[in-house]
């Protein structure tokens, strides 16, 4: 059986991928760091779709609890794999970099870019010796534009829009793609500290766009038809950069 883990999948862009997955018929492995309140409403959302939601919480920023926590899931499943990766769990940590700690570039890159590899890298096995695999590694228009007081978080995006091409080209003719989606302003717990009012004001579409939205991309990047896409970077921003 074919199953989709997703980094990230208690909250937030994350919760609504693992439902569009679920909708696709996609058995969903919910990854979370802490929040398991969180993580289980997801897993009941899953489940409404008549499909099987495990939860498997882990540090993708540590290369010991991720090894530790796919390992006991492969030995448990041993008739299964790991699919489709979805590459969402994210932090921000803004400041100028003048006023930037250590700890702030460090987090940020950790989980964003540190995360997409040890998470990424863990899996590709299963994926090419089974010759099919679905990547989406969820980046940002920071990543693509630089926006100011992110400069951890958009280095942290760029990396991974590299990563994904250069990815893509090793692994295209195993019948796995690479892709990024790099959301816009989506109202999550991410942005809620934002003055969404002044943002909206310089968003074509006038508005920040939903999480059920990104999920849609990224259903849409693990589906069959999308299955000669790869190694490319698909923007859902309103018109904010293009
Ligand atoms: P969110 O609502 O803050 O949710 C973040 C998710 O990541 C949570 O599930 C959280 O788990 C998980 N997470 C954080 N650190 C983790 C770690 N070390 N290991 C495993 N999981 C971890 O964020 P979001 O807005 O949905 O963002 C999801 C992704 O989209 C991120 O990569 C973000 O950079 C990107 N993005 C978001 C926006 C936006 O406007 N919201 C725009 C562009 C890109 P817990 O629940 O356990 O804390």
């Amino acid at each position: 059986m074919k199953y989709a883990l997703v980094t990230g999948g208690s909250r937030g862009i994350g919760r609504a991928v693992c439902i569009q997955l679920a909708e696709m018929g996609y058995p969903v492995v919910i990854n979370y760091a802490s929040n398991e309140a969180a993580a289980l409403e997801t897993k009941r959302l899953v489940e409404e779709k008549g499909v099987t939601a495990e939860l498997l919480p882990f540090d993708v920023a540590s290369v010991e609890e991720v090894d530790k926590a796919i390992d006991s899931w492969n030995e448990q499943h041993p008739n299964d794999y790991i699919a489709l990766l979805v590459n969402n769990a994210g932090i921000r940590s803004d400041a100028v970099m003048v006023f930037m700690e250590d700890q702030q570039w460090n987090d940020v890159l950790g989980i964003s870019l540190n995360g997409f590899f040890f998470v990424t890298r863990k899996l590709l096995k299963n994926m090419i010796s089974k010759r099919f695999g679905r990547i989406v590694n969820i980046v940002s228009l920071s990543g693509l534009s630089g926006l100011p007081g992110q400069t951890n978080y958009s280095a942290a995006k760029a990396a991974v829009i590299g990563a994904t091409k250069a990815l893509a080209k090793e692994v295209a003719s195993r019948k796995i793609t690479v892709n990024a989606v790099a959301p816009g302003y989506i109202a999550t717990d991410m942005t809620q500290d934002l003055d969404e009012k002044a943002l909206k004001s310089h968003i074509p579409a006038g508005r920040f766009g939903t999480p059920e939205e990104v999920a849609a991309v990224v259903g849409f990047l693990a589906s069959d038809q999308a299955a000669y896409i790869t190694g490319d970077v698909i923007s859902i921003n309103g018109g904010l950069y293009t």
